[in-house]
């Protein structure tokens, strides 16, 4: 796929849904980020159903520390990796009240270093909380980058770069929900439904489904 190309399928995307938002339900960027690193290997309905009730008891870092991981333990147990979960949640809340005065940092590096916090639920948090041009890669936009030719790369980052480097400039800061949104309900992991997708005409696809199987 061209740079032309590439830049009309993300406009495509774009012309369908203009004001694409996350499905994860926040207050703040620290109830962002705590519901960003909770959705690793879950579901944003699995982890806005847990949330609802945790931002409820604790919605800034003290109150999470004072909560504590059994605490916390007990509105998330229904996702997966929640043990694990629990305690960073506590770490990182923790570290935020120690370095930076309770207050989600806008900074890549600073986010990083938080526990349980990676490159994906760092671009997330500086594109939804603080507005920046980043492009979170997950699982949906890993393989749509690579099905599609819109941005080929063997590991997320170079999917990322790709994609930094494709979408066109005034694009970039929602690129990531178009991209995440049209994995997530169109070009799914099992079976593309290539049928009733916006960019059909501008996907590079071999195997594209074109027509709805029978029900
Ligand atoms: S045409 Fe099919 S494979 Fe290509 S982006 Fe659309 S749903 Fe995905």
């Amino acid at each position: 796929m061209n740079l032309q190309q590439a830049g009309d399928f993300v406009r495509a995307l774009a012309a369908a849904n203009p004001a694409p938002e996350t499905e994860l339900h926040y207050t703040s960027p620290y109830t962002l980020l705590v519901a960003v690193a909770l959705s690793a290997q879950a579901t944003d309905v699995s982890v806005n159903k847990a949330t609802a009730t945790l931002f409820q008891e604790a919605d800034n870092p003290a109150a999470m520390v004072a909560l504590g991981e059994e605490g916390v333990g007990r509105h998330i147990r229904s996702i997966g990796l929640w043990k694990g979960k629990a305690k960073n949640v506590i770490a990182l809340s923790r570290l935020l009240l120690e370095r930076h005065g309770g207050e989600v940092p806008a900074d890549r590096a600073a986010l990083e270093a938080l526990p349980g916090v990676g490159r994906k639920t760092a671009n997330v948090v500086l594109n939804v909380a603080f507005g920046e041009e980043a492009m979170a890669v997950d699982t949906h936009i890993f393989r749509l980058g690579n099905r599609t030719g819109l941005a080929p790369g063997n590991t997320p980052r170079e999917v990322e770069d790709g994609l930094m480097k494709r979408v066109p400039p005034e694009l970039l800061r929602d690129a990531h929900h178009w991209l995440i949104l049209h994995g997530r309900y169109v070009c799914k992991a099992r079976m593309p439904e290539c049928w009733h997708c916006v960019a059909i005409a501008l996907c590079n696809y071999r195997d594209k489904v074109r027509v709805a199987p029978p029900r």
